[in-house]
């Protein structure tokens, strides 16, 4: 069964607002084997409510709606369901006494607007709502099942929950969606695409979705089966092929991020760290701290920006920095021997580069970075020339690091 989601409000249009609720429901619904083949935002709007409404019984067994069910004039959504599908409201005076008992409940008169409330389109069913006042509306309609929520997510949340999930695995055909994520660092996507399109073009099911974000390409797949060990088998056939092309590109296959597979090899190496950043900026240190537990291997680190502090606590010579410049291969192999030496790690990280947007020449144009990586095996030193503006030239910085570092220790 593929459904489709429809999120009423004007403020879902504007840039203040996001539209989570389709999030939140695409997610539950995968895991009932729904999937969701389109999304719609669409303001307080009984035309464009109409129109996109219209769409959606057109082409979606499923269609869910979420928002307009509050008690003012701009809340449309009972109003244009029950027109468009031709089922006039009718109060059900079991939801009106509800609505009547929160109110007093809550020691305070019940403005007259919210009996709409108390109104479905006739032949629904309603959905209680425990925490506000709009009930949802479950309709079954010429093989359509047409499903409206409150918009508030504190309401919608508990409401599909302990009512909605449960009714939809009854009428859903029990069908399983499972899906799979390969990270990978060091390829670029199309190289990426370019391994494994031979392979995952012979399969409709599982599907594949090539993403990149920052630093990492994201491989996933998903696949459809009649329970979740076939679907889990799907996802091997095809994982393994795809990962035996990518070899050790890709870093995790659970959802792990870098910097915690990088810390899950240190632990079981027994392995500490600790940097010296420079045009990074301590971030570096940020992304190996958001892992819980980095006190087992995480020291510590500095971060030297002047060429002072590269010598007085990384104990960069003087000379050294006079001689290559601060953004050079002597110079952060020295931070990380020294940041190593110092802090009796058994790995030293330095990172100097050229963050821009002012600041390159010709000779050392922005976006070069040089990292330097020591270990009791000696000394390996990386240059890279990074694109784009500076908060991605340095989260690339810290990305090529990390990897290194696991690299380095896989080994
Ligand atoms: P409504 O049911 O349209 O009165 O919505 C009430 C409130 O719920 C809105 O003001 C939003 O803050 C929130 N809301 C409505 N729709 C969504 C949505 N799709 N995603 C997240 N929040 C929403
Ligand atoms: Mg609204």
């Amino acid at each position: 069964m593929d459904a489709e989601i429809i999120a009423v409000g004007s403020e879902l249009l504007t840039p203040q607002h996001a539209d989570t609720n389709s999030l939140y429901l695409t997610e539950k619904l995968n895991r009932l084997g729904i999937l969701v083949r389109f999304k719609t935002i669409v303001g307080d709007s009984r035309e464009d409510l109409a129109m996109v409404l219209r769409a959606g019984l057109a082409r979606s067994p499923l269609v869910l709606l979420t928002g307009g069910l509050g008690p003012t004039e701009d809340d449309l959504t009972r109003d244009v369901v029950a027109e468009v599908l031709g089922r006039p409201l009718q109060e059900v005076p079991e939801i009106r006494q509800r609505i009547k008992e929160r109110f007093r409940h809550l020691g305070r008169s019940m403005p007259e607007n919210n009996l709409r409330q108390a109104q479905v389109p006739v032949g629904a069913d309603w959905l209680e709502n425990r925490n506000g006042t709009a009930p949802g509306i479950w309709i079954e309609h010429n093989h359509r099942l047409v499903v409206l929520l409150p918009g508030p997510p504190r309401e919608l949340e508990p409401m599909f929950e302990s009512v909605c999930m449960p009714r939809l695995a009854s009428v859903a055909p029990g069908e399983r969606i499972q899906t799979r994520i390969y990270k990978v660092v060091g390829l670029p996507e199309s190289e990426v695409d370019q391994r494994i399109a031979p392979i995952y073009r012979g399969y409709q099911n599982p599907s594949t979705t090539i993403l990149a974000s920052l630093g990492t390409i994201e491989v996933h797949l998903r696949a459809r089966a009649a329970n979740d060990g076939e679907a889990e088998d799907l996802l091997t056939e095809l994982g393994d092929k795809i990962e035996l092309v990518l070899g050790d590109y890709v870093y995790s296959t659970k959802g792990e991020s870098l910097e915690e597979i990088v810390g899950m090899y240190l632990v079981m190496r027994q392995k500490t760290v600790a940097v010296a950043e420079s045009c990074t900026g301590g971030l570096l240190a940020e992304r190996l701290t958001r892992v819980s537990g980095s006190s087992s291997y995480f020291l510590g680190g500095v971060v030297c920006y002047s060429n002072e502090l590269k010598t007085k606590l990384a104990g960069v010579p003087a000379a050294l920095l006079e001689a290559h410049g601060a953004v050079s291969k002597p110079v952060a192999q020295v931070l990380a021997e020294g940041v190593r030496a110092r802090t009796g790690a058994s790995i030293g990280v330095g990172i100097t580069g050229i963050a821009g947007p002012s600041g390159g020449s010709a000779e050392k144009p922005v976006g070069l970075v040089i990292v330097a990586l020591a270990d009791e095996r000696g000394t390996q030193v990386r240059e890279f020339q990074f694109p784009g503006p500076r908060e991605r030239i340095r989260h690339w910085a810290s990305q090529m690091a990390l990897e290194m570092i696991r690299r380095r220790i896989r080994d």
